[in-house]
């Protein structure tokens, strides 16, 4: 029986032929991709390849938690491959050439039990702007798509078996699915921009939890938003250093992306905000301006609502995460994403956030999150933190 494919409507790709998708993350290559590609003599096709190294080999614990061997040398984060905003492997010897995470980019799968959902990964700038024609119809190129991811990952099989709506509450497929299907529902309205969408969503699960929940343990959601407290503000400078890191990636030897909240607490370390050269307090980036506009708002929404469709927020599709926390710790990131995008802006001097600061943030935190694995202790220090109501709507309040 053929597989169940499930493709979000509104969302839509096509490759933009700008080149920048190239660059600013790891071009890992299976064996077999390495085999095949590292067996060309590249310095005779193109001289300045001429002597140089291309490729290496990852680390042995990146080699453990990935179907990867290799990856692309890079000196200066843009994949040397890209020769003149063209891929030279691809203008060489084809498309299926290449190696198959840019064969598969910037196309998502996840397996769950009603089927497989498609995304698209936000790295890619087409996915950011939405460019192109919609996913629903190009469903023949998503089915062959789904075929190489499976090839490249052919032990894939994620466990929904656990999944809880709170801590010690959990839920069923189908019941998850319907709780999903309201998310969904508010996301895409017409309704109001992406802050009150969200707010509207987290009140939601907050209010399935305050049914599930004895009183002591309800968070609370029908308090108004305060401002933010000082727990807040380290968590938001805690995950800004994680997933914008200023000084290049944190992922330790057993690759994970390690939250390091209660370091911070007891010993007081800064809550500023580091972009490269600067460090901002976030009340400064609050208010530093932001573009009220339908293009930028609508990057947002996608954003959450590709997130949401393709289950990439809690439980296996995100951190092992409950329902309420995955989706706080979505909002967390996304109003993280909109004071990062102020922070450069600010620090080259712009009068307010452009689309292109934007475009740079987003795609940074797409690439931070696909490369996070939480330690136990992290996902139990951001389950506590995030499944408050009341913390989601003061993280909303920053704007
Ligand atoms: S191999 Fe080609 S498609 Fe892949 S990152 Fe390099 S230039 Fe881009």
């Amino acid at each position: 029986m053929p597989e169940t494919l499930h493709i979000p409507p509104g969302i839509n790709y096509e490759c933009t032929g700008c080149g920048t998708c190239c660059s600013g993350w790891a071009v890992h290559m299976t064996a077999e991709d390495h085999t095949r590609i590292a067996s060309v003599d590249w310095g005779a096709l193109h001289a300045p390849f001429k002597g140089k190294v291309l490729f290496k080999e990852l680390q042995k614990y990146e080699k453990m938690i990935s179907p990867y061997t290799h990856k692309i040398r890079s000196d200066d984060g843009t994949c040397p491959f890209l020769v003149n905003k063209l891929c030279f492997m691809h203008s060489t010897n084809g498309a299926e050439f290449k190696p198959s995470i840019c064969q598969l980019f910037p196309y998502c799968f996840t397996d769950t039990p009603t089927g497989t959902y498609a995304t698209v990964s936000f790295v890619s700038v087409g996915a950011v702007y939405n460019s192109g024609k919609a996913l629903a119809e190009q469903r023949d190129y998503l089915e062959k798509k789904l075929a190489d991811f499976r090839a490249v990952f052919p032990g894939y099989k994620p466990d929904w078996s656990k999944i809880q709506l709170t801590a010690g509450h959990p839920l069923t497929w189908d019941d998850y699915l319907k709780h999903e299907e309201v998310l969904l529902s508010i996301l895409s309205s017409d309704e109001g921009n992406v802050i009150d969408k969200l707010r509207r969503c987290s009140d939601y699960l907050v209010e399935r939890v305050n049914q599930v929940t004895a009183p002591a343990n309800k968070p609370a959601a029908d308090e108004g938003a305060m401002g933010l407290n000082k727990l807040d503000r380290h968590i938001l400078a805690n995950f800004h250093r994680m997933y914008f890191p200023a000084k290049g990636r944190k992922i330790n030897e057993k690759g994970l992306n390690t939250f390091k909240f209660w370091f911070g607490v007891i010993f007081n370390t800064s809550t500023v905000f580091e972009v490269p050269q600067q460090f901002y307090a976030i009340d400064q980036l609050r208010e530093f301006p932001f573009p009220n506009d339908k293009e930028v708002d609508d990057i947002f929404t996608r954003y959450a609502y590709s997130h949401v469709f393709g289950k990439k927020y809690f439980g296996p599709g995100f951190g092992g995460l409950t329902v309420i926390s995955g989706f706080h710790h979505l909002v967390t990131v996304i109003m993280l994403a909109r004071l990062h995008a102020r922070a450069i802006a600010k620090a080259r001097n712009a009068p307010i956030v452009s689309l292109l600061d934007v475009l740079a943030t987003v795609r940074m935190l797409e690439t931070q999150l696909g490369e996070t694995m939480f330690s136990q202790g992290s996902t139990n220090t951001v389950e506590v933190l995030l499944q408050s109501g009341k913390r989601a709507k003061r993280f909303l309040s920053i704007g």
